[in-house]
C-alpha cells in the first residue's frame, strides 16, 4: 500500500470553523497569531466531506495524519489529539504525527494546503488543497482515484 499524509488544519479540520465561539475583544486581540489563542483547537468542526474522504482513502492507501502544532501553543498539541480522537477515532488510531519537519515522513503523498513546515521538501507529490487544481475534498478523491486506479463509488 502507498503511504499518504493528510494534513489538519484546513484540510481535515475547518480552522475557520472555531471563530463563531471565541469572543470579538479576543479575536481582535490575536488577529495576527489566531493559532496562539489558548483552547481554539478544541473548538473546530471537520471540513466538508473530510471525515468521508479519511475514511474511504484509509481503505486503500496506508493513510496517516501529519499536522504541525503552533510552538507556543501548548493547548493545541493537546486538542490536536483529542480531536483526532473524537472524528476519526477508530481510523485514525496512533496515526496521527505531529512535526515541523514534515519533509522527514516518507511516503508517496502528502495533501496540505500549506508548503511551510517541510512541505515544500517533501519527497513524495504534494496535493496542493484549497488551490485552483484541488478546491476541495472531491477534488483530490477524483485525483488519487484516477492516479491509482481505484474505483470510487460516488
Ligand atoms: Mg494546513
Amino acid at each position: 500500500m502507498k503511504i499518504l499524509f493528510i494534513d489538519m488544519d484546513n484540510v481535515l479540520v475547518d480552522f475557520r470553523s472555531a471563530f463563531q465561539y471565541i469572543d470579538k475583544p479576543m479575536l481582535e486581540k490575536n488577529k495576527d497569531n489566531l493559532d496562539d489563542i489558548d483552547g481554539i483547537f478544541s473548538l473546530m468542526k471537520p471540513m466538508p466531506g473530510a471525515i468521508e474522504a479519511y475514511h474511504f482513502l484509509s481503505e486503500h492507501f496506508d493513510t496517516y495524519i501529519l499536522s504541525t502544532a503552533p510552538w507556543n501553543n501548548p493547548s493545541a498539541w493537546i486538542d490536536k489529539l483529542l480531536w483526532v480522537k473524537k472524528y476519526l477515532p477508530d481510523v485514525a488510531y496512533k496515526r496521527l504525527i505531529i512535526t515541523h519537519h514534515k519533509n522527514l515522513c516518507r511516503g508517496d503523498y502528502l495533501i496540505d494546503d500549506r508548503r511551510k513546515n517541510g512541505v515544500d521538501k517533501f519527497k513524495g507529490e504534494h496535493i496542493h488543497f484549497e488551490t485552483e487544481r484541488f478546491p476541495d475534498w472531491k477534488a483530490v478523491l477524483e485525483y488519487l482515484c484516477e492516479n491509482e486506479g481505484i474505483k470510487h463509488h460516488k
